[in-house]
């Protein structure tokens, strides 16, 4: 058995491009390499069949239609067009905004934007496992309630929220509902008519794609969604996002959500036999481990973020830092290591989440690499444990 190190635990923050999208991306770069916007001519017009084809990819795995994704550099632009988007379109209606304590940080501070900016925002909480309550939602929908914003799984404990029982109110309240599905693409099956999903952000770099692409899928009808664009430029995008189109991304992006969704069941099956294994592990050899999040079921089949009292995160992390690639409970911003906000939403205390990590599988997680990642945390954790 040959292993090469280290071992990448970490597919939540990003995943490895799948080479297949990196073949089909290539062409791209050197050979077919017009403006999509240049469609006089035969460079430009292959770009351009190209993004379509991509459009459709997309589209079709969300059942959608083609004229309701727009691509944008990654999720963070998408909920940033999105929320900002309907704030400024409506913002003549005293718009009313709800969404959760353990949103990832780009729907948080663009939140935080619209408070700093005179709009009302309701934020709602999450129980232990990081569910929010469908009676709180309701009693928090007000008739001038215009977006409500709920990622369909958490990038960090994995919860996996109701999101057509959300999407049902939402539609009967008459407001928007944007789901962030950045990480649910291509492990949970997505459908924008039946969940009554109005805008859906999705990034490639999460789903063996590119980083610097992404989209943002917005109803064009029952409802049709309005929003001010952002981007102000040659109006591509049906003027929702201007600047000429990021063609191999867009390719890339449509190889990697088209495959994602091929055979998903079974790749979602492979990896949570290999999380299963760790989670078992470490909950049996270390005392009084705890998982964070909800129980399997409800939870991202590749996520694993669990409680390991007396020793700290980052020095397990250091300690395998050329065995093993994996996250702490704290998120790493630009300057500090802070203490994670979806882990204290849920209940967590700062040093509870100082001795919590994250463990992130993919389809490219092999077994031979989960067990001995498994026995390498055991005994760093051991070893740290006595030391200290
Ligand atoms: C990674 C991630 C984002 C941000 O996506 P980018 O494409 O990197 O901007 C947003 N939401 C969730 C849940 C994510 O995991």
């Amino acid at each position: 058995m040959s292993i090469n190190y280290p071992i990448y635990l970490d597919n939540h923050a990003t995943t490895q491009v799948d080479q297949k999208v990196l073949e089909v991306m290539l062409p791209y770069f050197t050979k077919i390499y017009g403006n999509a916007s240049s469609k006089n001519h035969k460079f430009g017009n292959d770009a351009s069949t190209a993004v379509e084809k991509a459009r459709s990819q997309v589209a079709n795995c969300l059942n959608a239609k083609d004229s309701e994704i727009i691509f944008t550099s990654g999720a963070t632009e998408s909920i940033n067009l999105a929320t900002k988007g309907i704030a400024e379109y409506f913002k003549n209606k005293n718009p009313h905004f709800i969404t959760v304590a353990t949103e990832h940080k780009a729907t948080l501070d663009c939140h935080e934007w619209l408070e700093n900016n005179g709009y009302e925002v309701t934020l709602l909480g999450v129980d232990s496992e990081g569910f929010i309550q469908l009676e709180e939602l309701k009693k928090a929908i007000k008739d001038n309630t215009k977006l409500v914003s709920i990622m369909t799984a958490n990038n960090e404990i994995g919860t996996i929220q109701p999101i057509a029982d959300i999407g049902k109110i939402c539609r009967e309240a008459n407001c928007y509902f944007m789901t962030d599905a950045t990480q649910a693409i291509g492990k949970l099956k997505l459908d924008v008519e039946s969940m009554n999903i109005d805008l859906l952000a999705g990034s490639g770099h999460k789903i063996h794609g590119p980083k610097g692409i992404g989209f943002l899928y917005v109803r064009r009808s029952n409802p049709h969604v309005y929003l001010k664009e952002q981007i102000n430029g040659g109006k591509h995008e049906r003027s929702m996002r201007s600047g000429t189109l990021n063609v191999p991304g867009i390719v890339g992006l449509g190889q990697a959500i088209s495959q994602s969704s091929k055979d998903f069941l079974t790749h979602n099956k492979l990896i949570s036999k290999m999380r299963d294994h760790i989670e078992n592990e470490l909950l049996k050899n270390i005392k009084n481990s705890k998982v964070n999040g909800p129980k399997k079921e409800h939870r991202l089949p590749n996520n694993l973020n669990i409680y390991l009292p007396g020793v700290e995160a980052e020095a397990l992390i250091i300690s395998l830092s050329d065995k093993i690639s994996f996250s702490s409970g704290s998120a790493c911003t630009t300057a500090s290591i802070e203490p994670s906000h979806a882990l204290k939403a849920i209940g967590l205390n700062d040093s509870q989440i100082h001795q919590s990590i994250r463990i992130g599988l993919s389809k490219k997680t092999t077994p031979d690499q989960i067990h001995i990642s498994t026995e390498l945390m055991i005994q760093n954790y051991k070893k740290i444990k006595q030391l200290s």
